[in-house]
């Protein structure tokens, strides 16, 4: 009964998302750096993401950028 070609799989994780926003920081996120809670979001171009904490993710950004990662700073909701 297993005649049927199971190379086509059904959208598991879709790479290309059309939608270009990232998802907001949760408070799960942890920055990659030190653990501390992630404020900052960035896309690689080649699609990995990454999360970083207000310190690291303002001091990572501008390398990012220049990688050409997507980067969403969410560290005006750090609360004061
Ligand atoms: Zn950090």
């Amino acid at each position: 009964m297993s005649n049927a070609i199971s190379d086509t799989r059904p959208d598991i994780t879709p790479s290309h998302t059309s939608d270009s926003v990232l998802a907001p920081l949760a408070v799960a996120d942890r920055c990659d750096r030190c653990g501390a809670q992630a404020f900052v979001r960035a896309r690689m171009s080649e699609g990995g993401e990454l999360v970083f904490c207000g310190h690291h993710g303002r001091e990572a950004t501008p390398r990012l950028i220049s990688l050409g990662a997507e980067v969403r700073d969410d560290t005006g909701l750090i609360p004061a």
